[in-house]
């Protein structure tokens, strides 16, 4: 099957928010009502499971603890629960990032290209609220449909900031405190499920993939700065190599006294980064086919000396 044909098949997940509610409540309240819960997938049978969801059936993810699949098309936006901020429609690859980084409740995180806001509220709730979340975005307008997302979602711990992260001063009061670093730049979207959908393989302007490159580097390369950040997630919603594998190897090249690829699920049976890269195996390339998500990349730099071995 192509990623093509899948589209309209993929399923449709539902986040829930730990700030307004738990997992176990959110999955009692919908069999209350019509919604059959059919339990915790396997990884090795998520896709054929997962794909054979009928309606009025719904099951938990392997890998995200907090993240529901439903049946594809599956309506819920009007539901009272995604009217209350407790489930929130989020793509199954734009929940890893949160994951990965992890961080412990009353940590210090930052968000260093955070509109519109959906891996930043993910984090808040991860952290139940406790602890501080650090979101910044340069583009004013993006700023503004994320302060609407986030005060759906019930977080206070997130402080939104309008600022280039280039120009935070990584020896700063406030950032030496960050701990926990996501950089989800922009990217040339060419992993998203309406992309896909067409060939982009005719659809590459190599120039605009450099640039694009060049950037993420400088973005990724400037996290790392922050003196006492322990672990930086990168992630786009990319599939060029370009702006995935050789972003983190390039960086990484540059750092290696001082960071190391951590694994990323080591339980992960989907596909990793692609072969021919010496770390290749860290990384996680998500794919509709493989994973039925949009095409996704993400890897984990940790601290070697205050390392964390092991990614969530
Ligand atoms: N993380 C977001 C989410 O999950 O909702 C999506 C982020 S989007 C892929 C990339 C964002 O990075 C855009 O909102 C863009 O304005 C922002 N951005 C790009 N360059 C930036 C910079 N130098 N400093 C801060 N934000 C930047």
């Amino acid at each position: 099957i192509s990623g093509k044909e899948l589209v309209p098949k993929i399923p449709r997940y539902m986040r829930v928010n730990l700030i307004k509610s738990s997992v176990e409540s959110a999955i009692q309240q919908l069999q209350a009502e019509e919604w059959q819960f059919v339990g915790m997938f396997r990884q090795e049978e998520f896709s054929t499971k997962a794909l054979a969801l009928s309606q009025w059936q719904f099951g938990l993810d392997p890998m995200l603890p907090d993240v529901l699949v439903f049946p594809p098309h599956t309506d819920l936006h009007d539901h009272r629960l995604t009217r209350s901020g407790v489930l929130v429609q989020q793509d199954r690859a734009s929940c890893i990032p949160a994951h990965v980084l992890n961080p412990r409740p009353g940590s210090t995180v930052l968000d260093s290209c955070a509109a519109p806001g959906n891996k930043t509220s993910h984090l808040a709730s991860l952290l139940k609220d406790h602890g501080r979340v650090i979101a910044l975005d340069r583009d004013f307008k993006r700023l503004g449909t994320m302060t609407r997302l986030l005060s759906k979602s019930g977080a206070t711990c997130v402080e939104l900031i309008h600022q280039d992260f280039l120009t935070v001063e990584p020896s700063s009061a406030d950032a030496e405190d960050v701990q926990f670093i996501l950089v989800d730049p922009s990217c040339s979207g060419s992993g998203m499920l309406n992309y896909q959908s067409n060939d982009t393989s005719s659809d590459v302007n190599p120039s605009r993939i450099q640039t694009l490159k060049r950037f993420q580097i400088s973005i990724l390369k400037h996290a790392l700065r922050f003196p006492n950040v322990q672990r930086v997630v990168y992630s786009t919603c990319s599939v060029h190599q370009q702006e995935n594998e050789e972003v983190a190897e390039e960086v990484m090249s540059q750092v290696t006294e001082k960071f190391q690829f951590t694994k990323i699920f080591s339980s992960w049976e989907g596909s990793r980064g692609l072969e021919h890269f010496p770390h290749s195996e860290f990384f996680l390339r998500l794919s509709p086919v493989q994973d039925l998500t949009q095409g996704f990349f993400v890897a984990c730099f940790d601290r070697i000396e205050r390392g964390i071995t092991q990614a969530a």
